[in-house]
C-alpha cells in the first residue's frame, strides 16, 4: 500500500477534490515506472536543446529547471543529461531548480539527489535547490532560465473546475457540461503555465514538456484503470464505506490535452508570448506492466503495478474529497480498499493500457543567432494529419 500524505490543516476537508502531490515517503518514486518509461523518448530532445540554447555569460550561473519533480527519480535521468549537455560547451556552475508543489515530498526529492547511484550530483558545480511553490506562477527570476524540463505534470489542473458525476476521469463522464467545463480550466491553465515560463525564459533558452496527451479517440486513455476505480468507487459506495457526495467530487483534477488544444495559445502565427513551438508529437508508450503479463501470466502482479500508479498519483488528490481527514484511519481504510479493489478488478480482466502521451519543445525568442540555428516555426514545423512534426 502507499503511504499517504499528511493532512494540510488549511485545506478545508471534503469540499471539493483539490489537486495534491503524489504519494509522500517515496511511494511515487517505487511507483512511476510507466511515468519513467513515457518519458524517455523526450530525453533526446532535452539533450539536443542541451546543445543549442544560448548560454549565459560566463560570469553567470547556468539555469536548468524541472517543472513538477515529486520525490526526484523520474528526473535524474532527464536533468543528468541536460548537464552533462550544457557541460560540453561550458564550464560555469549550474543551478538545477526542482519545483513542486509546497507539500511534496521535497525530503524524498532531496535524499534522492544526494544518495541514487543514478544521481547527477557527481557532476562538478551543480547545485541543486527545491521551489514549493505552483507551476501556474512565475518562480524563477525574468530572463534566467536556459533550458527547461517538465514531465508528466501539467495535465494536473490548478483546480478542477466541477464534480465529475459520473466517472474519476472526466474524458470517461457522459456529462458534456462537465468535460466542457475541464477543457476550458485545462486551456487557461496551460496559458498560465506557459506565459510564466515564458517570463523566466532567457532569449534562446528551450523548455521540453512530456505531458499525458488526449488519444486519438479524445479520451484520456488508461481506460481500464478508470473504469476499475469508478467500479471499485462505486462499490465502495454500495458497501456503506463510502458517502455518494464523496465519490461523485472524486474526480481527477486532470485533463489530457489533444494535439489541437496543446497548440492553440500559438494561434496561426505560431507564437505565443515570445514561444515557438519547435516540436509537438504524440505517441502511445509502452505498457510494460502489460509486457511482463505476457511473459509471466501472473494477472494479480499486473493489478497490483497499476492499482500502485494509480494510488501513488491520484490518491492524495482523491483523498481530499473524503468528509474525513486524508490520514485519518476512515480515509486511510477506504483507500486501502480502492487499492485493493482496482488491483482486483484488473487482475480479473488485463488488458493493454493506452497511454497516449505528448513531447513539445518550445524555444524563446532569441537573437540572430538563435533564430538560424533553430529555424523558425514555420520552418520546421508542418502539420500531417493533424500532428505537428519537424519538417
Ligand atoms: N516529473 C516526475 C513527476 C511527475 S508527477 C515524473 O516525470 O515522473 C506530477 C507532479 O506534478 C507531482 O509531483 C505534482 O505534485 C506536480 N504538480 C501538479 N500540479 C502542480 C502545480 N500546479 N505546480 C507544481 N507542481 C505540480
Amino acid at each position: 500500500m502507499c503511504k499517504r500524505s499528511p493532512a494540510r490543516p488549511e485545506i478545508a476537508i471534503g469540499d471539493s477534490v483539490q489537486t495534491a502531490p503524489m504519494a509522500a515517503d517515496g511511494a511515487y518514486n517505487r511507483n512511476s515506472r510507466i511515468q519513467a518509461v513515457g518519458l524517455t523518448p523526450a530525453v533526446a530532445l532535452l539533450e539536443q536543446a542541451a546543445a543549442i540554447v544560448e548560454l549565459p555569460d560566463t560570469a553567470q550561473p547556468i539555469v536548468i529547471a524541472d517543472f513538477g519533480c515529486s520525490g526526484g527519480r523520474n528526473s535524474l535521468t532527464p536533468i543528468g543529461a541536460a548537464i552533462e549537455g550544457v557541460r560540453r560547451r561550458a564550464n560555469q556552475p549550474i543551478n538545477v531548480v526542482h519545483t513542486d508543489l509546497p507539500d511534496n515530498d521535497f525530503s524524498t526529492l532531496f535524499n534522492t539527489i544526494w544518495t541514487d547511484p543514478n544521481s547527477y550530483m557527481p557532476q562538478p558545480a551543480v547545485f541543486p535547490m527545491g521551489i514549493g511553490r505552483s507551476f501556474y506562477h512565475q518562480l524563477l527570476a525574468a530572463n534566467s532560465l536556459t533550458l527547461g524540463w517538465s514531465s508528466w505534470a501539467v495535465a494536473w489542473l490548478s483546480a478542477p473546475p466541477a464534480a465529475i458525476p459520473d466517472h474519476v476521469q472526466v474524458s470517461y463522464s457522459a456529462d458534456a457540461a462537465t468535460r466542457s467545463a475541464y477543457a476550458q480550466q485545462a486551456a487557461s491553465d496551460w496559458i498560465d503555465f506557459l506565459a510564466a515560463r515564458s517570463v523566466e525564459m532567457r532569449a534562446g533558452s528551450r523548455l521540453v514538456v512530456v505531458v499525458p496527451a488526449a488519444d486519438d479517440d479524445g479520451s484520456a486513455g488508461y481506460r481500464p484503470m478508470f473504469d476499475a476505480a469508478w467500479a471499485s468507487l462505486t462499490g465502495l459506495v454500495h458497501d456503506g464505506l463510502l458517502k455518494e457526495e464523496e465519490a461523485v467530487q472524486m474526480g481527477m483534477p486532470h485533463f489530457s490535452r489533444s494535439v489541437a488544444e496543446l497548440a492553440a495559445p500559438f494561434g496561426d502565427g505560431g507564437q505565443f508570448a515570445g514561444l515557438t513551438i519547435e516540436h509537438l508529437e504524440t505517441f502511445n508508450s509502452t505498457d510494460e506492466f502489460w509486457d511482463e503479463y505476457q511473459s509471466t501470466g501472473n494477472a494479480e502482479t499486473f493489478g497490483a503495478r497499476w492499482a500502485g500508479i494509480f494510488a501513488a498519483g491520484a490518491f492524495p488528490s482523491l483523498a481530499t474529497a473524503l468528509h474525513s481527514p486524508p490520514d485519518s484511519p476512515r480515509s486511510v481504510a477506504i483507500l486501502d480498499r480502492l487499492e485493493v479493489e482496482v488491483a482486483a478488478r484488473l487482475a480479473a480482466k488485463p488488458e493493454r493500457m493506452r497511454i497516449p502521451v505528448a513531447n513539445i519543445v518550445l524555444a524563446k525568442q532569441g537573437d540572430d543567432k538563435n533564430k538560424r540555428e533553430s529555424g523558425g516555426f514555420h520552418e520546421r514545423i508542418s502539420v500531417t494529419q493533424g500532428l505537428y512534426k519537424k519538417s
